[in-house]
Parts: structure tokens; sequence; C-alpha cells
């Protein structure tokens, strides 16, 4: 039968020190795989995700890398099969925001760039020499609702590396279908992180009231609803999904388009 248990998994979630990718790892640790927290710099918050994970019973290291970083994230791939064995479940779920658009330096969206969808890629690579071999894999790549054309301000770059990472979702379904691989992604709307909630308390408060008001369940997301999405996508129960994008954002309505 069927069932949402990652025993015998091996996982590797990039960002996993804090916000979105704590929970993930958090929660894919605690239905029984394997797994490997990646960070860029906050080696305390990821020895703690770590910690919690062994604490509830469950296996778990750090490692860290700068996912736009080639020779890094080989390294740590390699690093994660020479401790575990193998290689199951790749989240692609570290990624910066810098706000900016067509009017501010393009830099941006070269940094944005590195990280978002170069990151991403280096990361799939490195995975699939073992997941093609093993004839099995995930792939989960966080994208965001941004992508599809929402109306939030000053986030245009940030929006194009997610379009990136849907398209590249898409593909890559098809692509590596044969070799048992699923690919998919999920796109969080407004989700309580640092990424998010890093401003002073009363601009803050106020953009979290505007958003509940333009979202059908009335409030903003929490890392925990994106987490559960995505070890659904990880389990056998969604062997038969992929190249699909879930959204996780409470019904947001202030799409500019709804061609997506
Ligand atoms: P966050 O709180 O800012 O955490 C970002 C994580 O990514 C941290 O663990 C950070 O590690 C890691 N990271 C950043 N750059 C890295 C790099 N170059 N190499 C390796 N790790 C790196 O962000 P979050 O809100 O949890 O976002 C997680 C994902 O969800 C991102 O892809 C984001 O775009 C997406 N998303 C978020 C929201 C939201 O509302 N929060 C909405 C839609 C999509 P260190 O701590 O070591 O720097």
């Amino acid at each position: 039968m069927v069932s949402d248990s990652l025993k015998g998994r091996v996982a590797l979630v990039t960002g996993a020190s804090r916000g979105i990718g704590a929970a993930i790892a958090t929660k894919l640790g605690l239905r029984g795989a394997k797994v490997v927290c990646n960070y860029s710099k906050s080696e305390e918050a990821a020895s703690k995700v770590v910690s919690r994970i062994v604490e509830w019973g469950g296996e778990a290291i750090a490692i860290r890398a700068d996912i736009s970083s080639k020779v890094e994230v080989e390294a740590m791939v390699e690093k994660a099969v020479e401790v575990f064995g193998r290689l199951d479940i790749l989240v692609n779920n570290a990624g910066i925001l810098i706000r900016g658009g067509v009017l501010d330096d393009i830099s941006i969206l070269d940094r944005m760039f590195e990280v978002n969808v170069k990151g991403v890629i280096y990361c799939i690579a490195a995975s699939l020499k073992y997941m093609i071999k093993q004839r099995y894999g995930r792939i989960i790549n966080i994208a965001s609702i941004a992508a599809f054309g929402t109306t939030s301000r000053n986030t245009t770059y940030y929006a194009m590396t997610k379009g990136a990472i849907i398209t590249l979702t898409k593909r890559l379904a098809f692509e590596l279908g044969e070799y048992g691989i699923t690919v998919n992604a999920v796109a969080p709307g407004f989700t309580k992180t640092d990424m998010t909630m890093n401003r002073p308390a009363e601009e803050l408060q106020a953009a979290i009231r505007q958003l509940e008001s333009i979202t059908s369940l009335r409030r903003v997301g929490e890392p925990e609803d994106i987490a559960e999405v995505v070890a659904f996508l990880a389990s056998d129960r969604a062997g038969f999904i992929t190249g699909q994008v879930i959204s996780v954002d409470g019904g947001r309505i202030d799409f500019f388009s709804r061609s997506a």
C-alpha cells in the first residue's frame, strides 16, 4: 500500500536553516527521511534544525554550500551520498529576494538569477548523477505565485526568476520521467519568514492586513503550510504526479492576468 512515510529515503533540502526550508527539512525528517540540511551562512540555525530532527528520533546532518557555486554544490551532493548512501529527494528551496524591477540596476537580476535559477540547476544536475542510476527521484522546486503576475510592487525581477523555475519544472518533468524521476513545483504566497517579515512593525502589520484582504482564506501563510505539500509531493502517494505547480497561497485574488 502507498503511504506518506519517507522511511528509507534520503532528502536534501537547500536553504534549510530558516523559514520554509527549515519547516520542510523538519517535516521530511519526522516522516522518516534522512535529511541533509543545506545552509550558506546560518550554521547555528542549521544545527538547531538538525538537533530537532535527531531529538525526535530522525537522522540529519547539516552541510554548508552556497548554491550559486557549482563546485560547492557538487561537493555537498557527494558528501550527502557518502554519508547516507543515496539521494532520493531534492527540495530546491534556497532563494533570495532583492526588491526591484526594470527601473533598477540589472545587477539585482543577475544576483537573483545566480541563486534562484542557476543554483537550482546546479543542485539538480549534481543530484541526477545518482537519481538516474537509482531510477528513482523526487525533485521539488519552490517557486512563487509572483511568477503568475501578482500585483506586488518591486518584485518583477524576483518573479522572473521564479517564472524560470516553473518552466524548468515542466521541461524537466518531461525529460526525466523515463528514469522514474518526478519534478514538481510548489508556489507559495506570502509566507511568514525572514524574507517577508524583516521590516518595521507598523509597515509589516499594514502589509499583512492588506494581504489578508486579498486572500480567500483571510490569512497569510506559515512555513508549515508549504512543508505539508512538499512532504506529500516527496512521498510515494504523489508517485503519478509530475510537471505540476501547486499554489499554496490561501486563495490569493490579486492577479494581473489569469492566463497562467
Ligand atoms: P528565508 O527565510 O530568507 O530563508 C532563505 C534560506 O535560503 C535560508 O536558509 C538561507 O540560508 C538559504 N539561502 C539563501 N541563499 C543561499 C545560497 N546562496 N546558498 C544556500 N542557501 C541559501 O526565505 P524563505 O521565505 O524561507 O524562502 C524559501 C523559498 O521560498 C525561497 O526560494 C523563496 O523565494 C520562496 N518563497 C518564499 C515566499 C515567502 O513569502 N516567504 C513566497 C514565495 C516563495 P542562510 O540562512 O544560511 O543564509
